[in-house]
């Protein structure tokens, strides 16, 4: 199986080179030329089966040129036992009625990062030694807070590898700054940046396609990969627990086999929830995908209007991983919708560069239709239910809790799957001042033990003991000193 480029569609690679490379040479994003299937039969046979076990199935359709023993490997050392508090790495828990729960958050950042970023240095090592052996991988992130810390997580001391995350210095929370600064690791470098999620995005993305860059890199035995969205090595791990929580919704009664489900996705960078699309092009049974915003709503507007427009303001809001306005992996689905047309989606590329806005043709409008629906909740509506939520005897976080006020407006009825991407730990404040109604006076630590008393569940271990831990990346650099950060951070 190959991929092809969504800006270029003559080209071909293998699994391995479009994992190694991250982005394509004229800034097009890799996609399979053709989706693997599933039938009715192989859904069943999935059932029985274990996480690790499903994702070994799964991945095996994507990776064709990794061997079974390479997947294998892969996937034992990403999901080995002790890594995710929860045992399951994603369990499907009934939050009430037809609603249930898919929580991806009990990996070692307490995000749903980790379950792509657990296994992505996996893919990346063993694809690497395929398509480019002997260079050192440099891994560059942009992070709206939670890349950055499971990305740093998964390839701290990885060999053959370098990693360097760049953040939104006044975009994070507390908890999420705290959790960069003090990472450990011999390989690892973080720089905060004066601007928001999408100027640090943009950098990043300048930076890997900039050839007199790579150029410097190669001479020292160096090349770019990413680790954030727009690598497929990050969106294939998120297709098996889509998968996989269908095969739980079905083990637990909550459907039968072959019944359709909705999926809500709290949604951003547009990764998550493309990943849920890619499950349903493979025969999952998902009836509709819900893309659910906060008050940076652009998506909103795509989905129905058909006009992507990211002239507007930018918010900071209490679920900041969502605070993005330009979602870069919209452009794969353009792709796929446009019947693979490389030079439409050129065309709406480069007018998102040039005027910040594109309207896509009727016919892509259409197909979007017959799969998404999309709305959006306000700061207000986010803490009420995080409020009813907990009152119901559930505690969830700022990102989950605008996926559950969007499936509250939305839902008719229909089994459904929420996507749960955060621990509420990550963001006592906001959480806290929710069930409270006030905020109270103490800094962020304090919040997270004082949740833990109101609420009774327990702070989640990698989030214990954060206070007393070194901080070792303090430094705040200009948007255009990026370049020179990357390459002081190499020494090079
Ligand atoms: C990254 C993130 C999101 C958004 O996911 P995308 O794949 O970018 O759409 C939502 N919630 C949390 C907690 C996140 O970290």
């Amino acid at each position: 199986m190959y991929y092809t480029s969504t800006r270029n569609k003559d080209l071909r690679v293998t699994a391995s080179e479009a994992i190694t490379k991250g982005i394509s040479d004229e800034g097009g994003l890799f996609v399979p030329c053709e989706i693997p299937k599933l039938t009715r039969d192989d859904i069943d046979a999935l059932i029985p089966l274990s996480y690790k076990e499903r994702a070994k199935k799964i991945l095996s359709l994507y990776l064709t040129d990794f061997t079974g023993e390479e997947i294998d490997y892969c996937v034992e050392g990403a999901y080995r036992d002790g890594k995710f508090e929860s045992g399951n790495p994603a369990p499907v828990v009934n939050l009430c009625d037809h609603t249930n729960i898919l929580q991806l958050f009990w990996g070692p950042t307490c995000a749903f990062k980790d379950m792509a970023l657990q296994l992505l240095p996996y893919l990346l090592t063993t694809a690497s030694k395929k398509a480019a052996p002997d260079k050192e991988i440099v891994i560059l992130v942009a992070t709206s807070g939670d890349t950055g810390k499971a990305a740093l997580e998964g390839f701290k001391d990885v060999p053959g590898t370098r990693i360097l995350v760049f953040y939104p210095n006044q975009g994070v929370s507390a908890m999420q700054k705290l959790q960069m600064q003090t990472q450990e690791g011999k390989n690892v470098g973080v720089c905060a940046i004066e601007g928001n999620f999408d100027d640090a995005q943009t950098g990043v993305k300048k930076i890997f396609t900039d050839k007199r860059i790579a150029d410097k890199l190669a001479e020292n035995g160096m090349m770019f990969s990413s680790a954030n969205s727009i690598n497929w090595g990050r969106l294939v791990p998120q297709v098996v627990y889509y998968c996989s929580a269908y095969c739980d919704m079905v083990s637990q009664g909550e459907i039968f086999l072959g019944e359709t489900m909705d999926v809500v996705v709290p949604t951003g960078n547009f990764g998550n929830i493309l990943a849920a699309y890619y499950a349903k092009q493979m025969g999952i049974p998902i009836r509709r995908l819900v893309c659910a915003s906060n008050q940076n709503n652009v998506l909103t507007d795509f989905l129905t209007t058909g006009t992507y427009d990211r002239n507007r303001d930018f918010y900071l809001t209490t679920s900041p991983s969502m605070d993005i306005l330009i979602s870069s992996n919209l452009e794969r689905l353009l792709f796929h919708l446009s019947g693979e047309n490389d030079e439409e989606i050129r065309g709406y590329m480069s007018a998102l560069t040039d005027c910040g806005k594109y309207t896509v043709s009727d016919a892509i409008l259409t197909a979007i239709k017959e799969d998404f629906i999309a709305g959006y909740a306000t700061e207000e509506e986010d803490a009420q239910t995080i409020k009813s939520t907990f009152d119901k005897g559930y505690l969830t976080d700022t990102h989950t809790a605008i996926a559950l006020a969007v499936h509250e407006k939305t839902t008719d009825g229909t089994p459904t799957v929420v996507a749960s991407t955060a621990s509420a730990y990550k963001f006592p404040k906001a959480v806290l001042t929710a069930i409270n109604g006030v905020t109270p006076e103490m800094d962020e630590l304090d919040m997270a033990d004082e949740l833990c008393n109101l609420t009774a569940t327990h702070i989640p271990i990698p989030l214990r003991g954060l206070r007393d831990r070194e901080i070792r990346f303090s430094s705040v650099s200009k948007v255009a000193d990026m370049e020179q950060c990357v390459y002081d951070m190499l020494g090079i």
